[in-house]
């Protein structure tokens, strides 16, 4: 009789099963409780559990997203969803990163239509002509110490990074754009923080100024108050 029809092989078989199928029973249910925290969390514009569904996302956040859909909630308030739950996740890591190691990526539509930045391997340089509000905010931001882009294509921020090395990044930019980043900087071992435009499009855009100055000064100085990420574009 071989090992393969032993008694011990049979009941190895049997265990690693068991503990198989309740593992995944385990990881459904716990998927299908996280999506009803972020569903509840969602409607009700404010963060249950926050304790739980951190963690919990790290672990499920796949099945979590296509619970939350089958629960009947719109991909636009998911996103803006995750996005802030990102941000809450990685504000602690992104506060004890020096200033140094941070940079700021801009999208080039937040610039006025008659913008005369130049454009540069190291992205468009701004001249703080005063037509837009990128200016202003490139130089505070310059100020405190921050690497700051503006955003020409798609392959520039992978460049920047592998040139640079930052370890934290703030993204600015439309609903997609920012998720999108978000995942990215996960996939690169990045902490990012990720800023919803107020005004969306594909030109003259507008940031959410207030909140990338607030998430910009993490770590900077001490603020007992909450960051406000703020929500999506209209
Ligand atoms: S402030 Fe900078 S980004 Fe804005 S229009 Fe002038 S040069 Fe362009």
């Amino acid at each position: 009789m071989s090992f393969l029809d032993s008694e011990i092989w049979i009941q190895l078989m049997t265990l690693i099963g068991e503990v198989t199928f309740f593992l995944i029973l385990g990881m459904l249910l716990a998927a299908v409780a996280l999506a009803i925290i972020a569903a509840a969390s969602i409607t009700r514009g404010k963060f249950y559990l926050p304790q739980i569904l951190i963690p919990g996302m790290v672990l499920l956040e796949g099945l979590v997203k296509a619970f939350c859909k089958l629960l009947g909630l719109d991909d636009k308030d998911l996103i803006t969803f995750f996005i802030t739950l990102r941000n809450t996740m990685n504000t602690k890591a992104f506060s004890e990163t020096p200033v140094e190691q941070r940079a700021v990526f801009l999208p080039q539509c937040l610039r006025s239509a008659q913008c005369p930045a130049n454009l540069t391997p190291e992205g468009l340089k701004c001249r703080n002509c005063g037509r837009c509000s990128v200016g202003e905010n490139t130089a505070w931001l310059e100020k405190r110490g921050y690497r700051v882009f503006i955003v020409p294509g798609s392959t520039f921020i992978k460049r920047m990074v592998k040139k640079y090395h930052p370890r934290a990044i703030i993204g600015v930019g439309c609903l997609m754009e920012v998720k999108d980043g978000i995942d990215m900087s996960d996939r690169i071992g990045i902490v990012a923080l990720g800023v919803v435009n107020l005004k969306d499009g594909c030109v003259e855009t507008v940031a959410d100024w207030g909140a990338v100055r607030d998430a910009a000064m993490l770590g900077i100085k001490h603020s007992s108050d909450p960051v406000d990420f703020h929500g999506p574009a209209e």
